[in-house]
């Protein structure tokens, strides 16, 4: 409960509607408004018309409004809990507002007893409560290929990975014709760096109608790694080099879905792909894969 003692400008007296536990009475002064009583009394210009049902802002010198704050009752032939039923409050929070008052079983006439506010909010004691933390399931590591690096650099990717793998997508060099995404987009800025996710050698290189510029990078005997969409590659690549893991291979771009040079289509990102190239080439998910690379 906010309780104030001895506001200055209170006129110590019973407010006339006995029966509801209300404000304090404030007589307005010379060039008093809402606003300025309200900032005086820590409240808000609505809260003053609601509690005096003002149907207009004017004020006028002498005029009394209730504001907030305990009001005072002057005992007279009663008791504490008398008091508090006349008010429509507990005994407990009458009590509680006067705590002047040594021994509640003992009042007398003409002592003043404070009337608590219970138009006033009470305060929030206890912060909310902190919000859970999320907890993200560690991912399970693959069976093979766990010790590869994630293809872009901690902070250069959208987060969370979102695994778009056999999402539909419709773009085909034939026309429109729905077909399944056979990886998963990482998205990130144009020019970001991409780099081999293990060690392998380069088996495609160059345009490709679907990837753009694109690398197709076989890891072992049946697997080949395949990044797509680049803007630029990195200098010295092309079909039967070898790279190391960590080497750098490009840069993130939107190239792709049409002729040699098509850029702009999409946003850019990178389409990561991994193929079992034995005994046909069949996409698998690599969503499993990204992301145990990158939590590590
Ligand atoms: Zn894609």
């Amino acid at each position: 409960m906010k309780f104030k003692t001895g506001i200055l400008g209170v006129t110590a007296g019973l407010l006339l509607m006995a029966g509801t536990a209300q404000g304090a009475s404030y007589t307005v002064l010379p060039g008093d408004s809402l606003w300025k009583i309200s900032l005086k009394y820590e409240t808000t210009v609505t809260d003053l018309v609601q509690r005096n049902q003002l149907t207009s802002d004017v004020l006028y010198p002498g005029q009394v409004i209730e504001v907030p704050g305990p009001s005072a009752h002057i005992v007279q032939d009663e008791t504490m809990w008398q008091i508090s039923q006349k008010y429509g409050i507990t005994l407990d929070a009458l009590i509680k507002a006067n705590p002047q008052i040594s021994n509640p079983n003992n009042v007398w006439n003409g002592l003043t007893v404070w009337i608590p506010d219970t138009k006033l909010s009470t305060p929030v004691s206890t912060p909310a409560p902190a919000p859970a933390p999320v907890v993200q399931p560690k991912p399970a590591q693959p069976a093979a290929y766990a010790d590869g690096v994630f293809p872009l650099a901690k902070g250069t990717f959208q987060l969370p990975l979102v695994n778009n793998y056999n999402d539909g997508r419709s773009w085909t060099p034939a026309g429109e014709q729905l077909r399944k995404h056979d990886g998963v987009d990482i998205f990130a800025k144009q020019g970001t760096p991409i780099y081999s996710i293990l060690d392998g050698q380069i088996i495609n290189y160059g345009w490709n109608e679907y990837g753009g510029w694109r690398v197709t990078i076989r890891v072992d005997s049946t697997t080949a790694f395949y990044y797509a969409h680049l803007s630029e590659y990195a200098p010295g690549l092309g079909k039967g080099v070898s790279v190391k893991k960590g080497q750098l291979l490009g840069y993130v771009g939107s190239t792709g879905y049409g002729p040699e040079g098509t850029s702009g289509k999409f946003d850019p990102h990178l389409h990561f792909g991994i193929y079992k190239t034995s005994p046909s080439w069949s996409s698998i998910d690599p969503f499993p894969y990204l992301k145990w690379w990158e939590q590590q």
